[in-house]
């Protein structure tokens, strides 16, 4: 038995057979070939790319039929690279001027295209290097095609990187049991639809290929970022009782939904749902939610695999609306953490402080308004959009933006299109300048959701994504919970409405928490929605309202934690039970 510690990147437990993907290139030679074979390296490159184009046109296929035909726009893309007849003529010219092999001038035709687009701004063309790239790999691994199509369903997925163009036929046709990479983060392509289909996934295993054989059983622990190689019987045994018991879990939680949204003691609250992938709508009970509380745009470019132009936005946002009657769709909100394969980004210092969210739109104006034209088109057929800003820092950039879609909405009159003339714009609360000034910011606003991620990682000076310092985003901390109760309050003087999207609201205990402090809409993301449903509809509004006044007369979160957990606990020992267990799982 031997444990590898990766990072957690989708929860849940897969025991399987690993699988490897074909071996990364690293491992091949770069050795030349001698005159006179040149034509058996053209023959091999030919037969890739009749395999090629053959395995392409079948996911198109798979994709368009399992997840829709949006997000097979990146594979007709590629299937038209690789018919772009100059661009196999490189690689011919390769084979026969410099002497490499297949293998070789592919590689060096990667490298090339790399280093033409090193310093190149336009986010279209360094789009274009990374689809190049993955059609060319493909190619790649179609040289040493080993001959007969492998059928293999199920097991655990072992691979270095997975591309954009195989994880959606990964996980819709090989029905893993889970996912291991070597390479991956939050924005990872793999990462993202893994997390939409519910296939645990560890990221961040260094040197995989070499630690990992095909064929040895395998245990995913999803949860806490853990991968046991040849486990031993009795490790096989307690994971399967943690997966029958967390499938239980899951089926108890989904009649939770069923319920109507009040509390105990009858007091009505509102539940939304964070979207960051189109496909995840179609899991979300539409009936048993209040809408689409926040979805992440950014996504669209990842799952496109370029920027979206102003059609396939408003399809994009028309296809997420449907059916749902209050959908708040953020602008994209790139930089820091969210920085996107192929579009520009600037070296900078200190990222998180940098130009990210609505300062890099102002400064690409053409994503920009590109976006809001769409939105504006879509909600001529979904009335129920509204427009959500990210990481605003004064009033200022609130009139700047309001200029903006005004110079938008007149345009498009000119152009005599239909859409909501009296869209509803707000913004997120991310930055502390903005809590602080509540009070005036909502004026100029028509609602505020609070984004507790950024909004914790500004407050605490604490980068939310570094491990040593994450400790110190403690959302209980008293401090905190002082800023989220005044903007609570504030907003609902003002008569505005006022939301949580951060992962706060998809915590059951801190939404327990939430409620307590007055707010009455929650923005969970999917897999908790089932959790936050059912620890507020089993407390009376009333008690947790005392227990959270009573609560902040301690002076630290942990104290605050501590306190709370136990009180809920003896109040409702069956839902809290089941919260803790949660934050041991998480926290160690
Ligand atoms: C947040 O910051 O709380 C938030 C919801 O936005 P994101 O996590 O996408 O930055
Ligand atoms: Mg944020």
């Amino acid at each position: 038995m031997i444990e590898l510690i990766g990072k957690p990147a989708v929860p849940g437990i897969g025991i399987g057979k690993a699988r490897f993907l074909i071996k990364s290139y690293s491992s091949l030679t770069r050795q030349k070939i001698v005159k006179g074979q040149e034509l058996e390296q053209r023959k091999r490159l030919e037969s890739a790319i009749k395999r090629t184009e053959a395995e392409l046109i079948e996911i198109k296929e798979e994709i368009e039929e399992k997840l829709g035909k949006e997000h097979a726009l990146i594979i007709e893309s590629h299937l038209m690279l690789l018919q772009d007849k100059s661009l196999m003529e490189e690689v011919v010219n390769r084979i026969e001027k410099e002497l490499e092999t297949a293998e070789n001038a592919i590689e060096s035709l990667i490298e090339k295209y790399h280093e033409i687009f090193k310093n190149v701004n336009d986010y279209h063309m360094r789009g274009k290097v990374h689809d190049i790239e993955d059609v060319l790999r493909r190619l790649q691994k179609n040289l040493n095609y080993p001959g007969e199509k492998e059928e293999w369903e199920g097991g655990v997925i072992i691979a270095r990187n997975i591309l954009p163009s195989e994880a959606a036929f990964i996980i819709t046709k090989r029905n893993p049991e889970g996912l291991i990479t070597e390479l991956g983060g939050e924005t990872y392509h793999a990462v993202i639809l893994a997390r939409a289909f519910g296939v645990p996934m560890v990221v961040g295993i260094e040197e995989i290929e070499d630690r990992i054989r095909e064929g040895e059983n395998v245990i995913v622990d999803g949860n806490q970022g853990k991968v046991i190689l040849s486990p031993a019987s009795y490790q096989i045994v307690n994971y399967r009782k943690i997966k029958a018991r967390e499938e239980r879990e899951r089926k108890l939680l989904l009649k939770a939904m069923e319920e109507e949204n009040k509390t105990l003691d009858g007091h009505p609250f509102r539940l939304f749902v964070n979207i960051e992938f189109p496909s995840e709508v179609e899991k979300i009970p539409k009936d048993r939610v209040n809408g689409i509380g926040l979805f992440r745009t950014e996504y669209l470019l990842l799952s496109s695999g370029k920027v979206p132009d102003e059609e396939e936005q408003v399809k994009f946002y028309s296809y997420i609306s449907e059916g749902f009657k209050d959908i708040t769709i953020r602008l994209f909100d790139l930089g820091a953490e969210k920085e996107i394969e192929g579009l520009p980004f600037q070296e900078e210092e200190n990222p998180a402080l940098g130009e990210r969210g609505i300062r890099y739109l102002f400064s690409h104006k053409e994503l920009l308004y590109t976006q809001l034209r769409a939105i504006l088109i879509a909600s001529a057929i979904h009335p129920g959009i509204r427009i959500m800003a990210p990481m605003i820092t004064n009033v200022l950039e609130v009139k700047k933006l309001f200029l903006v879609l005004e110079d938008v909405k007149e345009t498009l009159r000119m152009e005599g299109k239909h859409f909501r003339e009296d869209i509803e714009l707000g913004i997120m609360v991310e930055v502390p300048s903005i809590a602080i000034f509540i009070d005036r910011i909502l004026r100029y606003v028509d609602f505020v959701s609070i984004g507790t991620n950024d909004l914790s990682q500004y407050v605490f000076a604490t980068d939310r994504t570094n491990e040593r310092v994450s400790y110190l985003c403690e959302p209980l901390e008293p401090a905190f919970l002082r800023m989220l109760s005044f903007i609570i309050k504030e907003s609902k003087k003002r008569g505005k409405r006022v939301s949580i999207c951060g992962e706060m609201a998809s915590n059951p205990l801190h939404a327990a928490v939430l409620l307590g402090l007055g707010l009455e809409e929650f923005s969970s993301n999917p897999a908790m929605l089932p959790r936050v449903k059912k620890a507020l509809i089993s407390l009376e509004k009333d008690v947790v309202k005392r227990k959270v006044i009573n609560s902040l007369r301690f002076s630290t979160g942990h104290e605050v934690e501590e306190y709370l957990l136990g009180e809920m606990e003896k109040i409702y020992p069956e839902v809290y039970r089941c919260v803790r267990r949660l934050y041991y799982e998480k926290n160690g």
